[in-house]
C-alpha cells in the first residue's frame, strides 16, 4: 500500500548509489575515488539494555559517519521503530551529498534509535537517548570536531538538550562542548529559526523553482506562487513549515496526507485549524472542511495539484503510484521519498523533481549556523547595537568564507542596522536555498545530458567532494 507506512525492503542505499552512478556518468572522476565516495566509511552498530519495571529490554541502535573528506560528520537521530542500518546508512550517505550541495562543510552522518517513541515514557527516553550519547561517546562517534547529531524524525529539541546535558557531563571543562549537537532549544545555545529551518527552506525551493518561466511554461504552468494548488504528505516539522510558509508565500494548500488518511479541498485548507483539529480528535479525518477523505492516505497524494511535497518518510512514490500522480512538481522535503524507478518515469513524462538532497538542506544549513555559534561564543544579533555589528559582521564573514558565498546587499544592510538572530538566520537561509537552486539548474542547464535536477545536483556534490579527497590527499 502506498502511503506514510514504511515499507521494509532495504534497497534504500543502492537507491541512493544508482542516483550517484547516474550522475557519475557526466564527471571523469577516478573510478576508486568515485567507490571511496560512495560506501559508508564507519557503521556502528550496537545495543544496550534498559530497565523496564522489573526486566530488561534490548535497545537496537546505529551512528554511521558516510564521509570524512570533511570534518565534523554531520546528521540526524532518527527514533523509529521501522530504523534499520541500509535506511541510516542511506540516510548518511544523503546527509553527505546534501551539505556539498548547499556548501556546509561536514561530511555526512546519521544516526537510528529502533523504538516506537510513543510506547515510552519521558523518563524512559531520556535514559534511552543518554545512554545512547554515551555509547557513542566511548567509540569516539560525537564531539563538536567529530560527529554532530541533529533531530531527525521522531526526535527534537528535546532530545538533543539530554544530548547535550549527557556530553558535557562526560566533558567537564570542554569549552566546545555545546557545539557535540545541533537542533537545542534556544535556552540552551541553539539558534532560532532552528525549528522551522527544513519546511522554510523547502518553502524557499518551491518558490525558486515557479519563478522560472521558461521550465513553468513546458508544463503549462505560470510563474509564482499564488495560483499553485498544494499537497503535503506529513504534518510532522518539516511538512508543517513547509506548507504554512507556502501559506505566506501565497501559495493554496489543497491536500494534507497522515498516517490515519488523507483529506483535499481544491479551494484550500486552513492549516492551523487542521492541526488543531488533529490535536483534539487524533486524526486529520473529519475535517469539517475537507471536500473529500480518504482512508488510505496514498489515494490523497492521488488528487489534482500543481505540486506534491511528501515530506515525511522514504519510499512513498514508487512504481505503484507514480502513474496516477497528477502533481506536475514534486518537491521532495521528506529524505527519498521517490524511488530511482519512479523518479525517472515522472521525468520521463515531462515533470520537475526538486530532490531531496538541496529541497530539505535548510535544516543543516541553519544546524550550521548553530554549530558556528556555539564554537565562536557568542550570541548572533541585536543587543548593544555596536556590539551586534561586530558580532555580526564576524559571523557573517565567517558565513562567507567558509562556504564561499558573497553576502548580498540585503545581509550587508542587516548587519549594518544589527538585526535579531532570527533576521540573520533566515536570510542566510534563504540565500543558500535561492544561491544553490540556480547552482543546480544551470549546472543541469549546461550540458543538456544531464536528464534531471537530480542527476545535476549529485554532479556537483561528487565535484566537490571528490576536489575534497583529492586536495587533502591520502594518508600516510
Ligand atoms: N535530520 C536533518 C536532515 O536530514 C538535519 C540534519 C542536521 O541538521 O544535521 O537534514
Amino acid at each position: 500500500m502506498a502511503g506514510i507506512n514504511q515499507q521494509q525492503d532495504f534497497h534504500f542505499f543502492d537507491d541512493v548509489c544508482r542516483f550517484v552512478d547516474k550522475a557519475a556518468q557526466f564527471t571523469d572522476h577516478d573510478k576508486g575515488l568515485l567507490s571511496q565516495i560512495k560506501a559508508c566509511n564507519s557503521v556502528y552498530r550496537f545495543q544496550f539494555p534498559i530497565r523496564r519495571g522489573n526486566s530488561f529490554e534490548i535497545i537496537h541502535a546505529w551512528r554511521v559517519e558516510h564521509s570524512h573528506h570533511m570534518m565534523p560528520t554531520k546528521g540526524g537521530i532518527r527514533y523509529s521503530d521501522m530504523v534499520n542500518e541500509d535506511e541510516v546508512m542511506a540516510l548518511a550517505a544523503l546527509m553527505t551529498y546534501k551539505c556539498a550541495i548547499v556548501n556546509v562543510p561536514f561530511g555526512g552522518g546519521k544516526g537510528g534509535i529502533k523504538i516506537n517513541t510513543k510506547n515510552y515514557t519521558t523518563a524512559e527516553l531520556e535514559n534511552i537517548t543518554r545512554r545512547y550519547t554515551v555509547e557513542l561517546i566511548k567509540k569516539n562517534f560525537i564531539g563538536p570536531g567529530i560527529d554532530v547529531p541533529a533531530p531527525d524524525y521522531g526526535s527534537g529539541e528535546r532530545e538533543m538538550a539530554w544530548i547535550a546535558d549527557t556530553y558535557m557531563m562526560m566533558n567537564p571543562g570542554s569549552l566546545d562542548a555545546l557545539g557535540c549537537v545541533t537542533g537545542k532549544p534556544i535556552a540552551l545555545h541553539g539558534v532560532h529559526g532552528r525549528k522551522e529551518a527544513t519546511g522554510r527552506g523547502v518553502a524557499f525551493a518551491t518558490r525558486e523553482c515557479v519563478s522560472i518561466a521558461e521550465d513553468m511554461k513546458k508544463l503549462g504552468l505560470s510563474t509564482g506562487l499564488e495560483d499553485k494548488k498544494i499537497i503535503v504528505q506529513g504534518l510532522g516539522n518539516v511538512g508543517y513549515n513547509a506548507a504554512k510558509y507556502l501559506i505566506e508565500f501565497g501559495a493554496t494548500i489543497v491536500g494534507i496526507c497522515e498516517y490515519e488518511g488523507a483529506i483535499y479541498n481544491e479551494n484550500g485548507l486552513d492549516l492551523d485549524e487542521i492541526v488543531s483539529h488533529r490535536k483534539s480528535t487524533g486524526s486529520i479525518l473529519g475535517y469539517s472542511k475537507a471536500k473529500k477523505e480518504f482512508r488510505n492516505s496514498g489515494e490523497g497524494l492521488e488528487q489534482e495539484c500543481d505540486i506534491l511535497i511528501p515530506a515525511a518518510l522514504e519510499n512513498q512514490i514508487t512504481s505503484d503510484n507514480i502513474s496516477r500522480i497528477k502533481a506536475k512538481i514534486i518537491i521532495e522535503g521528506a529524505n527519498g521519498p521517490t524511488t530511482p524507478d519512479a523518479a525517472a518515469a515522472f521525468i520521463e513524462a515531462g515533470g520537475i523533481i526538486v530532490p531531496d538532497m538541496y529541497a530539505n538542506a535548510g535544516g543543516v544549513t541553519v544546524s550550521y549556523f548553530e554549530w558556528l555559534k556555539n564554537l565562536s561564543h557568542v550570541s548572533f544579533g541585536r543587543m548593544d547595537r555596536r556590539y551586534a555589528e561586530n558580532a555580526n559582521k564576524n559571523i557573517l564573514n565567517t558565513i562567507e568564507s567558509a562556504t564561499g558565498l558573497s553576502l548580498s546587499a540585503a545581509q550587508r544592510a542587516i548587519i549594518a542596522k544589527g538585526a535579531s538572530e532570527l533576521e540573520l538566520v533566515n536570510s542566510g537561509l534563504e540565500d543558500t536555498m535561492v544561491h544553490s537552486y540556480h547552482e543546480i539548474r544551470e549546472k543541469m542547464v549546461s550540458n543538456n545530458k544531464i536528464p534531471d535536477l537530480r542527476t545535476a545536483a549529485f554532479v556537483l556534490a561528487l565535484d566537490k567532494i571528490a576536489t575534497s579527497y583529492i586536495n587533502m590527499g591520502i594518508w600516510p
